[in-house]
């Protein structure tokens, strides 16, 4: 096993290199410590892209235990890699597919969504049955790169204008979501927590 932080290291340069988005070191920052806070020992995360955020999260402490989802076969077979140069293939479940296709039964205490931003809604509702009684739901890139606070005639690609209208649709949705309490905070690129409300 090489010494985590040497990995983390180069798993942040081969991003940086090969145009992967990770995680910002504030917005990573912010779910390790909730993570501890919060008593979290088992993640479900859509989008591991290399394993970043998985390999950080599982190492928040030896209880955790991380279930994340890749459909990308270049990126999915890099974390496979990274997560066994740091030992933790006993705590980090990898799967290669679309998270539209995977079935999961089992409940986790936090779900992290960071995949394709137009898909939020629909994988917060996919996944929400697998979320504990009293869990969280935390989801990324709710500001994308400061271009969801636009209007959008400044925003000149119509792709770009789509993906943005989206997160705004998405940012409706969880504040008229009653079954959760969500918090948006001004942390990386954006994160919202959505904390089920015990009923
Ligand atoms: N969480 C990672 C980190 O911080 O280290 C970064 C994830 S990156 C922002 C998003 C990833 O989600 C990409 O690698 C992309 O291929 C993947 N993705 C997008 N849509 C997906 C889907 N429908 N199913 C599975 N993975 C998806």
């Amino acid at each position: 096993m090489v010494e985590s932080y040497s990995v983390i290291k180069s798993m942040k340069e081969y991003a940086d290199k090969e145009n992967v988005p990770i995680m910002s070191e504030d917005g990573i920052n912010y779910l390790v410590k909730y993570i501890s806070k919060n008593n979290v020992q088992k993640v479900l995360e859509i989008g591991t892209a290399i394993g970043y955020s998985a390999i950080l999260m599982a190492l928040t402490n030896e209880n955790i235990e991380v279930t994340t989802i890749e459909r990308d076969e270049k990126r999915y077979l890099e974390a496979v890699k990274n997560v066994k140069k740091v030992g933790l293939e006993k705590r980090i479940n990898l799967i290669y597919n679309d998270a539209s296709d995977v079935v999961l039964n089992e409940k986790y205490d936090l779900i992290f969504i960071d995949a394709a931003k137009a898909q939020n809604i629909r994988f917060f509702e996919k996944f929400e049955k697998n979320l504990n009684h009293d869990g969280t739901i935390i989801t990324d890139n709710l500001n994308f790169h400061g271009l969801v606070s636009k209007k959008e005639e400044e925003i000149a690609s119509k792709n770009l204008k789509a993906l943005i209208r989206k997160i705004k649709n998405y940012i409706v949705f969880l504040k008229s979501n009653k079954n959760y309490d969500t918090d948006f905070l001004d942390i990386g690129d954006g994160l919202a927590v959505s904390k089920k409300k015990n009923k």
